[in-house]
């Protein structure tokens, strides 16, 4: 018997049916999924509850969505009843989700839709971009999760994944455009949405950013990463530049009947059109001497209140006060019960402060 010739062993390539089996068994329940087996049988998800919810997931956790979703969309079935709602009942229905612009925008757009398309969203990505507050990671996500288009939706959990798949040791963000590449190759025609969604729970789930169970991925075979022992390197980030910190001071005055004076801050700016204590601009040198919102037998609460925007750290000194019924002018009063709970995190923090100090 002659040698045979040895057999080339080609590498094992990814395929999506492998992760929509996965996706099968384990897609998490969430209020605004549409189950696969539900799917199967017909369910079409409601374009207006994946708007919402992706709306919702910019920039913040699932867990931290689930309750606001349900609250909406109970408050709000339909995209015309979220229309018809006043901008201050959204403004407060939204506090605590932060990044507030996008309260704005999610007005804007469900106004823009009830009024200008019948209340039907588009489907495809172009049209969907065309709408207040929907980028293209958005749109992507609605035209495959509501629409079953087979957009290429990539945010931080894909973008892990596909590095690790491929082994891509370039980092982020300068990788960006090689990871939409291969996350497109990969994308099938059948099942986009429910695939979409796969890949997103494999990255929160099993491929996550420290400690990957690549033991129970789907894709353990012809992961590279994995083969290579690099997974919990990848992706490798520049390093970002350090944010700077910024200063200012809020004032909390308490009248006797346990009303707090309040502003609705400048529609532009950050978190406009939200409510807020009276304060400073916030500078990047800690206000010297600043003249308070009105004369009143004003002392500091004694302690900074510390939060982290996007681009800057921001310190907060609050200073407090109890005040006449008929003091501040200019502000309106709300009980502090009831204040608390439409404050955006940075005034609830320092909310806290002013009314611990008082009762202090
Ligand atoms: Fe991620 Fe591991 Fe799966 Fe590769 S095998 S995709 S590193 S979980």
């Amino acid at each position: 018997m002659g040698n045979a010739e040895p057999q080339s062993i080609l590498p094992e390539t990814a395929r999506a049916a492998d992760l929509l089996l996965w996706y099968d068994r384990m897609a998490r329940p969430m209020p605004w999924r549409v189950a696969p087996k539900d799917r199967r049988a017909g369910v079409l998800p409601d374009p207006y509850r994946v708007w919402l919810s992706e709306v919702m997931l910019q920039q913040t956790t699932v867990a931290a969505v689930r309750r606001y979703f349900v609250d909406f969309t109970t408050r709000w079935p339909r995209v015309t009843d979220l229309a018809a709602a006043g901008d201050a009942d959204v403004m407060a229905a939204w506090a605590g989700l932060g990044y507030y612009a996008r309260a704005r925008n999610l007005l804007k757009c469900a106004r823009v839709v009830a009024n200008d398309l019948n209340g039907v969203f588009p489907a495809t990505e172009a049209a969907l971009r065309e709408l207040p507050g929907i980028g293209p990671y958005t749109a992507a996500a609605i035209a495959a999760i509501a629409f079953d288009r087979p957009a290429v939706v990539l945010d931080g959990n894909v973008e892990r994944v596909m590095a690790r798949l491929h082994a891509v040791t370039d980092p982020l963000p300068g990788s960006k455009e090689t990871l939409r590449a291969l996350a497109a190759d990969l994308t099938p025609s059948d099942r986009p949405g429910d695939y979409a969604q796969g890949v997103m729970d494999l990255g929160a789930t099993v491929c996550t950013p420290r400690s990957p169970a690549c033991g129970i991925c789907p894709w353990q075979s012809p992961c590279r990463a994995r083969a290579l022992g690099i997974a919990a390197d990848l992706p490798r980030k520049t390093p970002k530049a350090d944010k700077p910190t910024r200063y200012g001071i809020a004032w909390l005055a308490l009248r006797p009947d346990g009303t707090v004076l309040v502003e609705t801050r400048p529609e532009r700016g950050l978190l406009g059109g939200m409510l807020g204590l009276p304060g400073t601009s916030w500078t990047d040198t800690p206000p010297a001497d600043p003249t308070p919102p009105f004369a009143a037998a004003w002392h500091d609460a004694g302690f900074e209140v510390r939060h982290t925007f996007t681009h800057f750290h921001l310190r907060l000194r609050v200073r407090v006060t109890r005040v006449p019924g008929d003091a501040g002018h200019g502000y309106f009063p709300l009980p502090a019960d009831t204040l608390r709970p439409r404050l955006p995190t940075v005034m609830r923090k320092a909310f806290d402060a002013g009314m611990a100090a008082l009762a202090g």
